[in-house]
């Protein structure tokens, strides 16, 4: 079965903390819905509060994977959908189909990091 795209995941809302949580690290699926929020334009402040973080962690967030950009690999953003010969993977922030592992990954990193400038703060 395919898995489900960020829209899909999220449109309904982030994924829930339960109350009173205050651990400072946040889980893959946290990271996944700033990514789609950051995508759907949301202030860090707004993303902060959907999630029940401090704003200061979503832009702690946002520099490190501007830093260092492999971070997003760790964030299962893609899926196979080929066979291992043709290597055939689909994005799950587009749903675009690419063809190998190496393209698809830049094709991830460009969805968050392309060539806009780095943020300020
Ligand atoms: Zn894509």
């Amino acid at each position: 079965m395919a898995k489900l795209t960020l829209e899909e995941r999220f449109h309904d809302g982030p994924p829930a903390r339960p109350p009173g949580e205050a651990r400072g690290w946040m889980t893959a699926e946290e990271r996944r819905f700033i990514l789609w929020a950051f995508r759907e334009q949301w202030p860090a402040a707004r993303i902060g509060r959907a999630l029940g973080v401090n704003e200061a962690t979503v832009r702690r967030f946002r520099k490190t994977y501007w830093r260092e950009p492999a971070v997003l690999l760790e964030l299962a953003l893609f899926e196979m959908v080929g066979t291992p010969k043709n290597d055939e993977f689909r994005c799950l922030v587009c749903s675009d189909r690419v063809l190998g592992r190496s393209e698809v990954e830049e094709h991830i990193i460009e969805h968050f990091v392309g060539d806009r400038r780095p943020p300020v703060s």
